[in-house]
């Protein structure tokens, strides 16, 4: 077993997930890079501070049995894991009225079930080290606004889903993170799927003007090491998930200004 702790991240390679890779390599941790796209990985990979210290491990989430081999992977070469994050993911830019179901399919693919299938795979590996889970939803995944039904829907089910395994883990030494952040400038907005299920290549200025991934990655460090079982990161748009609460009708006016 190695001596370092070990953090595996999905979506390693890319916006926040590079930035969490980043930011854990300079706290001195072994990371695992995943994601689909190998080639992001490696240039990910040469940006930590100890790239001798991480694998490159390419995993598309949507697929059980891959997710199944690389904590195999983990396990067999390395001995631990002592943290999980779940950031794969992608949104959505579209009006129910005019979204393909395939739009739904793949949103709840990859967002949802993909976090199911790495977390259970790595299940067993984080009850004997006493691990945490972190999974990132979004402020989308506690309010609904305008063109992000099938998101908003993928990231509420994490938190069904994420507050179950909480419960179902208590006294297990575990903990489970869920991570909601506001707006952040990365390219999520260029990979958002369109009313067809395609990546609508466009930018959108809340994104642009959102928080930087870097920031977010060490305001994340932070909550994680603290087992924050639920933390929202952002700006005046983390309001909403308090309108939500005590002013759902000032909510909805507001929300309905943005369709
Ligand atoms: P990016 O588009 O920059 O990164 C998305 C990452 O997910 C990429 O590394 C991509 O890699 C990976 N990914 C997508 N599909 C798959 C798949 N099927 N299997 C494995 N990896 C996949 O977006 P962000 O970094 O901004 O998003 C990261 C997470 O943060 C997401 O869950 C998102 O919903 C959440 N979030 C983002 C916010 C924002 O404003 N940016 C706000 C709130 C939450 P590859 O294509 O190589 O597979």
């Amino acid at each position: 077993m190695i001596d370092k702790r070990v953090v595996w991240i999905t979506g390693a390679s890319s916006g926040i997930g590079e930035a969490l890779a980043i930011t854990y390599s300079a706290a001195g941790w072994f990371v695992v890079l995943s994601a689909r796209s190998t080639a992001k990985l490696e240039v990910v990979k040469n940006r930590l501070k100890d790239p001798g210290a991480s694998l490159v491990m390419p995993l598309d989430v949507t697929l059980p049995l891959a997710a199944e081999e690389v904590a195999g992977q983990i396990s067999a070469s390395l001995g631990r894991l002592d943290l999980l994050i779940n950031s794969a993911g992608m949104s959505q830019r579209s009006m129910i009225i005019n979204t393909d179901l395939e739009a739904y399919r793949k949103l709840i693919d990859v967002n949802y079930l993909g976090s199911v299938y790495v977390t259970k795979a790595a299940l067993g590996l984080l009850i004997a080290n006493r691990g945490t889970v972190a999974v990132m939803s979004s402020i989308a995944g506690k309010i609904g606004a305008p063109k992000r039904s099938g998101y908003a829907a993928s990231k509420h089910a994490l938190h069904g889903f994420f507050d179950c395994l909480r419960a179902e883990l208590s006294g297990s030494g575990v903990g489970v993170s869920i991570l909601c952040p506001g707006y952040v400038n990365t390219d999520i907005d260029l990979h958002a799927l369109g009313h067809d299920g395609k990546p609508t290549g466009k930018e959108d200025r809340d994104n642009r003007n959102g928080m930087s991934p870097e920031v977010l990655a060490d305001k994340i460090y932070t909550a994680i090491a603290k087992r924050k079982q639920e933390a929202y990161f952002g700006g005046a748009e983390v309001l909403a998930v308090y309108l939500k609460r005590y002013m759902p009708r000032l909510l909805s006016r507001l929300l309905a200004a943005r369709s």
